[in-house]
């Protein structure tokens, strides 16, 4: 069929995908809950945050949950002026990574903080948060 020849458009196609979240909202029910939760594997015993359905170490597929208990220390931070837009009616805020006690690192924001006091080594906790109807998580100076 050539492109000068005449022709009919179709109607409109939409595709639908169906995105399993089924092994992950149970991150989100334990977070409204206040428990921030890991994924532990059952073959080698790493831990991952944020949770993993399969294990980048051993391939093993057979995960068990775990309550990370929260505690760490600031490895790393920023502060962000330049806000994105669904952000921009907050003020400037910090991001953190932070090494857990349990190991893993997690990236978050780090509240009821001024900037001068942020420091590398310094010890935060997670805490969840609601805000609407999400639940979050932060880290807050211990
Ligand atoms: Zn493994």
């Amino acid at each position: 069929m050539g492109i000068g020849l005449p022709f009919l458009n179709s109607k409109p196609l939409t595709l639908t995908f169906k995105i399993p979240i089924n092994g992950f909202s149970r991150f989100f029910e334990e977070l409204k809950n206040g428990r921030v939760m890991a994924t532990k594997c059952r073959g080698c015993g790493k831990l991952y945050f944020p949770p993993v359905a399969e294990c980048g170490e051993c391939f093993s597929s057979g995960m068990d949950w775990v309550e990370l208990d929260g505690e760490g220390e600031v490895e790393a931070f920023t502060h962000v002026v330049v806000r994105p837009e669904s952000f921009k009616r907050n003020p400037p805020y910090t991001l953190v990574v932070a090494r857990l006690k349990e190991g893993v690192k997690v990236f978050a924001k780090l509240s009821n903080v001024d900037l001068a006091e942020v420091r590398v080594g310094m010890k935060v906790k997670l805490k969840t948060k609601i805000v609407g109807d999400e639940a979050i998580y932060e880290f807050t100076p211990v």
